[in-house]
C-alpha cells in the first residue's frame, strides 16, 4: 500500500469548542501521521482561494464567512492511503449522514460546521498542502 500526504484541516467550530487534541488522537488511532502542523485564522482572500472550485455553489459564501470565524488548524498527515484513510475516519460531509464512530458523526455542529477538512485525492492533496506549508516544513 503506497505512504500518501493529504492535506487537513480542523475547521473553526473543532478549535471553538477546543476538539483539536480529541481529533488529532483520531487521526492517530487511525495510522495517519502528523508530519506538519500550524494554527492560522484565515482571511477571506485565503479562503476564497482554497475553496475557488466550490466558488459556484450556492454555499460558498456561507463557507468562506464560516473558515474565516475563527482560527483553523492546517495539518500534513501521513500513512498508507492517507487520502482514503482520512476521509474515512472524517465520514460523509454531512454528519446526519457519516457513519457511527467518525469524526463528523461525533463532533460536527452542521453540514458546513463539520469540524474537519480532508482532501479528496492525491493530485489535489499534492495542491492542498503547497497552499499551507513549504516543503521545510514538512517533517515525515
Ligand atoms: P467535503 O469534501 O466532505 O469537505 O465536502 P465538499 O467538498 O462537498 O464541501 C466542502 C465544504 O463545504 C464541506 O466540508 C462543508 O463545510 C461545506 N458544505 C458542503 N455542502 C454544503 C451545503 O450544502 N451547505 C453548506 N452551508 N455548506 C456545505
Amino acid at each position: 500500500m503506497p505512504i500518501e500526504r493529504t492535506l487537513s484541516i480542523l475547521k473553526p467550530d473543532a478549535t471553538r469548542r477546543n476538539l483539536t487534541g480529541q481529533i488529532n488522537a483520531r487521526l492517530e488511532a487511525a495510522g495517519l501521521r502528523i508530519v506538519a502542523q500550524k494554527r492560522l485564522h484565515l482571511t477571506t482572500a485565503q479562503a476564497e482561494a482554497f475553496y475557488a472550485v466550490h466558488r459556484e455553489r450556492g454555499f460558498f459564501r456561507d463557507l468562506v464567512t464560516f473558515m474565516t470565524s475563527g482560527p483553523v488548524v492546517a495539518q500534513v498527515l501521513e500513512g498508507e492511503n492517507a487520502v482514503a484513510r482520512n476521509r474515512e475516519v472524517m465520514g460523509a460531509t454531512d454528519p446526519a449522514k457519516a457513519a457511527p464512530g467518525t469524526i463528523r458523526k461525533d463532533f460536527a455542529e452542521s453540514i458546513e460546521a463539520n469540524s474537519a477538512h480532508g482532501s479528496d485525492s492525491a493530485e489535489n492533496a499534492a495542491v492542498e498542502i503547497g497552499f499551507f506549508f513549504a516543503a521545510i516544513e514538512i517533517v515525515g
